[in-house]
C-alpha cells in the first residue's frame, strides 16, 4: 500500500463527457509504462448496484468474473487495460451505506453517533485503499456523476482526505470537462470549466490536471487561459478533442501529454518507466484496416439506447477488426420484427446477434427472427435470452411443440422449454438471485463451438434465472438441435448450435463481457467470419422469402 499511487477522476459540467473512457485511456497509458493498474468507479447513486437497474435509464450492466453486476464503465476498463476487474471495482452509495448501517446495526461503532464524516467517508475511503495490493502499483478511482450534484459530496470529501492520508505524492486528482463552442460568436469558452474547477475547490480538491473535451482542438492561448485561471501548470491542461474511434483515445491523450503530467505528479520516475505503445498501436492499426462492410443486425427490446448493448457492439467491433471488417449495426426493435419480415426488410443483413434481456415485451418477435435466421441461412448468435428464444423457436417449429415458451413469459405454457430449475427458491429479493459470474461449461468435441474456441472446457460469465428444460432436451436434440455445450455434471444446457448452418449458436452465458479488441471473443469471431463470408456472396443468399412460405 505505501508504494500504491491514486489517480482520481472527477467530470463537470455535464455528463457523459467520456470519463470513463478518459479513465480507461490513462489506465492504458500507465500500463504501457510498465506499471500495474486497476481501476475502480465510485457511483453516488443509492441503488446497491445497477443489477436491478433499467438498461434504458443506465445501459447495460457488465458482469465481472465473480459476478459483480456493475456499472458499463467497467467494460471500457477491461477492454483498454485488458484485466479482469471484481465487484468490489465498483461501489455505490447504496453499497457503502449498506456497509456502514451493518457496521452499526452489529454495534462495530460502540454506540456512537454515526454520521457521514467520518463514518462514510471512512468506508469510501476502505473502498479505494482494500485495491490497493502488493500486486497495484496505479489505483485509478473514477467518481460518476458531476460536481455540484448532491450526492457526490462525500465522495469529494473522501477524494480530499485522501491526500492527506497517503501524503501529497501519492495523489492526482484530473479533472474533466467541456469546452464547449459557441457557433455565434465562433468561440470555444472556458468558463464552464472555470465554474466546475471553482465547484471543485470549494470542496477543497485543487485539480493537478484538467482535461477539456471539445469537438476541436483547444489552442495554446486557450490552454493559458484555463491555466491562468484554474491554477494548473499549462502542461497539465490536456486538450481531448473527438476522436473517430474510442480506441485513439489513449494515443490522442499520450500526444497531449497526459500520462508524463500524471506521473510527474505522482513522481513516477520516467525514465525507468519507458513506455511501449506498439501493443495499442497495432488495435488502431487494426481499427484503421477494418474496412470490409458488413451489416449485423441486433435484435432487441433497448434499441433506442444503444449503451444497453455496448459490450455486445464492441465485440462485434473487434471481430471485425480480426475480418478486416467494419461492422456496421443496424438496430431492430424486436417487436418489429414480424412486420420487417413481412416486407422483406431483413433478408439484407449479413448476420444477426440476439442479445439478453427480460421481461416479455418484443420476444415473440426475437423467435420469429431466429427462425428467418435458421430457415434461410443468416449467421446468427444467441446471447443468455438469445440462446432460449432459439430454444423456444426449434421447440415450436422444429419438434413441433405447440405453445412451446419459456415459463418467464408463459407460466401456462404447455411446453415449459425453458424454466426455473427445481431448486430455484421463489425470489423475494431482487438482488443477486440470478446465476451470476463465471461457469465452467464441457463443449461436444467436434462441435462448431468446441472449433470456435479451440477447446472442450471454457469458461464465461452467466447473468440469468432460467434454464433450458433438461425434461425436454431429448425431443429437441431428436429434432436436429444440438446442445454441444452443457455444466460440467451435464445439467444445464449451456451453448446450443445448428449442423449444416453456416452459423447458428445460442450460448447461456454473455461472451461479450471477455472480448478485447486485439482479442475478439471467439464466438464473435466466427460469426463475422460467416457474416463477412455472406457480405461477398461466399455463403447462400437468401433472394426469394416466399420461397419459405
Ligand atoms: N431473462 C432470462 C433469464 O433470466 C435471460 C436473461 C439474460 O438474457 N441475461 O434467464
Amino acid at each position: 500500500m505505501s508504494d500504491t499511487r491514486f489517480v482520481f477522476f472527477t467530470g463537470g459540467v455535464s455528463s457523459s463527457l467520456g470519463k470513463g473512457l478518459t479513465a480507461s485511456s490513462l489506465g492504458r497509458l500507465l500500463k504501457c509504462r510498465g506499471l500495474r493498474v486497476t481501476i475502480v468507479k465510485l457511483d453516488p447513486y443509492i441503488n446497491v448496484d445497477p443489477g436491478t437497474m433499467n438498461p434504458f435509464e443506465h445501459g447495460e450492466v457488465f458482469v465481472t468474473e465473480d459476478g459483480g453486476e456493475t456499472d458499463l464503465d467497467l467494460g471500457h476498463y477491461e477492454r483498454f487495460i485488458d484485466e479482469n476487474l471484481h465487484r468490489d471495482s465498483n461501489a455505490t452509495t447504496g453499497s457503502i451505506y449498506q456497509a456502514v448501517i451493518a457496521k452499526e446495526r452489529r454495534g462495530d461503532y460502540l454506540g456512537r453517533t454515526v454520521q457521514v464524516i467520518p463514518h462514510v467517508t471512512d468506508e469510501i475511503k476502505e473502498r479505494i485503499r482494500r485495491l490497493a495490493t502488493d500486486d497495484v502499483d496505479v489505483v485509478i478511482v473514477e467518481v460518476g456523476g458531476t460536481v455540484g450534484d448532491i450526492e457526490i459530496v462525500p465522495f469529494l470529501e473522501a477524494l480530499r482526505q485522501f491526500r492527506r492520508d497517503v501524503g501529497r505524492d501519492n495523489v492526482c486528482y484530473v479533472h474533466l470537462t467541456l469546452v464547449p463552442y459557441l457557433a455565434p460568436s465562433g468561440e470555444q469558452k472556458t468558463k464552464p470549466t472555470q465554474h466546475s474547477v471553482t465547484e471543485l475547490r470549494s470542496r477543497g480538491i485543487q485539480p493537478d490536471v484538467i482535461v477539456c473535451r471539445s469537438d476541436q482542438p483547444i489552442s495554446a492561448g486557450l490552454k493559458r487561459k484555463v491555466s491562468l485561471l484554474c491554477d494548473v501548470p499549462v502542461e497539465a491542461v490536456i486538450s481531448a478533442v473527438d476522436a473517430p474511434s474510442i480506441y485513439e483515445l489513449p494515443l490522442v491523450l499520450h500526444e497531449e501529454g497526459l500520462d508524463d503530467v500524471v506521473c510527474r505528479t505522482l513522481r513516477l520516475d520516467l525514465q525507468a518507466r519507458q513506455l511501449d505503445l506498439s501493443g495499442w498501436e497495432r488495435v488502431t492499426d487494426l481499427v484503421a484496416q477494418a474496412v470490409r462492410p458488413v451489416t449485423v443486425g441486433v435484435v432487441g427490446k433497448y434499441v433506442n439506447l444503444p449503451d444497453a448493448y455496448l459490450s455486445v457492439v464492441e465485440s462485434l467491433r473487434h471481430a471485425g477488426f480480426h475480418h478486416g471488417a467494419r461492422a456496421s449495426i443496424e438496430w431492430i426493435q424486436a417487436e418489429q420484427v414480424p412486420d420487417l419480415l413481412a416486407a422483406d426488410r431483413l433478408s439484407h443483413l449479413d448476420a444477426m446477434v440476439i442479445p439478453g434481456g427480460f421481461g416479455e415485451r418484443g420476444v415473440e418477435g426475437k423467435i420469429a427472427a431466429a427462425s428467418f435466421a435458421r430457415r434461410h441461412d443468416v449467421p446468427c448468435l444467441g446471447l443468455c435470452l438469445g440462446l432460449q428464444v432459439m430454444v423456444v423457436e426449434a421447440a415450436r417449429n422444429m419438434a413441433g411443440l405447440a405453445g412451446a415458451h419459456s415459463r418467464e413469459f408463459d407460466s401456462c405454457t404447455p411446453h415449459p422449454v425453458i424454466d426455473l430449475m427445481d431448486d430455484q427458491h421463489e425470489v423475494v429479493d431482487l438482488g443477486g438471485t440470478m446465476r451470476l459470474g463465471s461457469y465452467v461449461a464441457q463443449l461436444l468435441p467436434g462441435s462448431r463451438v468446441a472449433q470456435a474456441y479451440g477447446t472442450e472446457v471454457v469458461s464465461e460469465r452467466h447473468r440469468h434465472r432460467y434454464e433450458v428444460n433438461p425434461r425436454y432436451r431429448g425431443r429437441l436434440e431428436a429434432a436436429g438441435l444440438v446442445c454441444s455445450g452443457t455444466s460440467p455434471d451435464g445439467r444445464l444446457v449451456e451453448f446450443v448450435e445448428l449442423p449444416h448452418h453456416p452459423f447458428y449458436v445460442g450460448t447461456q452465458a454473455h461472451p461479450e463481457f471477455k472480448s478485447r479488441p486485439d482479442r475478439p471473443h471467439p464466438l464473435f469471431r466466427d460469426l463475422l467470419a460467416a457474416a463477412v463470408a455472406r457480405a461477398e456472396g461466399r455463403l447462400p443468399h437468401l433472394i426469394d422469402l416466399d420461397a419459405d412460405a
